[in-house]
């Protein structure tokens, strides 16, 4: 079978040319005679491709050099409780933005872990938009402020980020991350698994200012992002294979894309491919406000959940698959990550309107 064009929020399409080159390596990695899922991460040949993966990460990103990068298990989901576990260490209090499913789960974990205060929720809305967000009501003491810059299930985005002063910007970038250049420094720690946008999954990124990795003895060994940093992120086996292909997506941004502001560039055209398809529709209705559009999970709707389901089915039948919206929001969503071709998405417009002149 010729392969499809994956529209699926997670695990998802990755690069072409970087699985016909693992598929190349897989019993012999660069003459070692060995595949990568097979060798000891603590040998020279492995300890090049981890060193690598984080070497093209800081570049790609520009990430300064006083943050630290770590691979860490257990998926972004890990993440919503190590965040509060590893930086409630003054006031004992975060601020939290919910703007979708994600961010709720965040906010529902942390609040096990400390004085953990709701600043704006975009429940009302039914999250089809961000809620608003005033600075006056940040807690300027707090140990930091928790975001989901890009809202997988609902598909939308912080458009800019919240101006939290002093306090620490923690964000979950699992659906947005490496799609556009960001200004790292804004932040003092970002999250991403793997699996949306830079690999397969089994691998979450933080990249965390230092001043925010702390002792913490009282934690367990695998909940401290210290034992990770001081480690660089060998304590125990990281997530070998993965990051073996997190490496060569990197490559493939930097050395087929020409880095982030090129990489953006390719994420616009699509998303505005898709969105005027939309927009100019009788059938097709957006689902997130105009504004607050993610460029990278784009939700719609007919209004009706027979034809919503039957779209499903025939795009699948014409090589459109997992269009189907997230169980809790329902309708259709088409992520088109990094890895989606252009043609993929021009492809999926051209059918929309061939299914709208049948359906209407
Ligand atoms: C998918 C996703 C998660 C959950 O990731 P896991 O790796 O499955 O734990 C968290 N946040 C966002 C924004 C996501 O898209």
């Amino acid at each position: 079978m010729p392969r499809v064009y994956n529209f699926s929020a997670g695990p998802s399409t990755l690069p072409e040319p970087v699985l016909e080159r693992a598929a190349a390596e897989m019993l012999d990695y660069s003459g070692s005679g060995q595949s990568v899922m097979e060798m000891s991460h603590r040998s020279p040949e492995y300890d090049a491709i981890i060193v690598d993966c984080e070497r093209r990460l800081r570049s790609v990103m520009s990430i300064p050099d006083n943050y630290k990068v770590l691979f860490i298990q257990g998926g972004a989901s890990m993440q919503f409780s190590m965040v509060p576990q590893n930086l409630l260490t003054g006031s004992g209090r975060a601020d939290y933005v919910v703007s979708g499913q994600f961010s709720q789960k965040a906010y529902q974990e942390a609040k096990a872990l400390g004085e953990i205060r709701l600043v704006a929720s975009g429940k009302e809305s039914g999250f089809s938009r961000i809620p608003a967000l005033d600075p006056a009501a940040f807690d300027p003491s707090a140990d930091y402020f928790h975001i989901c810059q890009n809202n997988t299930i609902f598909g939308t985005r912080f458009t800019t980020l919240p101006e939290t002063g002093k306090v620490p910007l923690v964000a979950d970038m699992s659906s947005c991350i490496l799609s556009e250049p960001a200004d790292v420094s804004r932040y003092g720690l970002i999250y991403a698994g793997a699996q949306k946008k830079m690999g397969p999954a089994g691998l979450c990124v933080v990249i965390v200012r230092e001043d925010l990795i702390r002792e913490l003895p009282e934690l367990p060994s695998m909940l401290r992002y210290k034992t990770y940093a001081d480690n660089d992120s060998m304590y125990n086996t990281p997530p070998t294979y993965a990051i073996y292909i997190m490496g060569m997506v990197l490559r493939w941004i930097e050395e087929e894309i020409g880095g982030l502001a090129a990489m953006k560039l390719h994420n616009e055209k699509k998303a505005a491919v898709l969105y005027d398809a939309i927009d100019s529709s009788g059938l097709f209705r957006p689902v997130a406000a105009r504004e607050d559009r993610s460029m990278m999970n784009v939700t719609f709707v007919t209004g009706d959940k027979e034809l919503d389901k039957k779209f499903c089915t025939q795009a699948q039948a014409e090589g459109f698959f997992n269009l189907k919206g997230h169980r809790s929001a329902g309708g259709m969503r088409a992520s088109i990550y990094n890895a989606m071709p252009i043609e993929g998405v021009e492809k999926l417009a051209a059918f929309m309107q061939r299914f709208e002149a049948e359906n209407s």
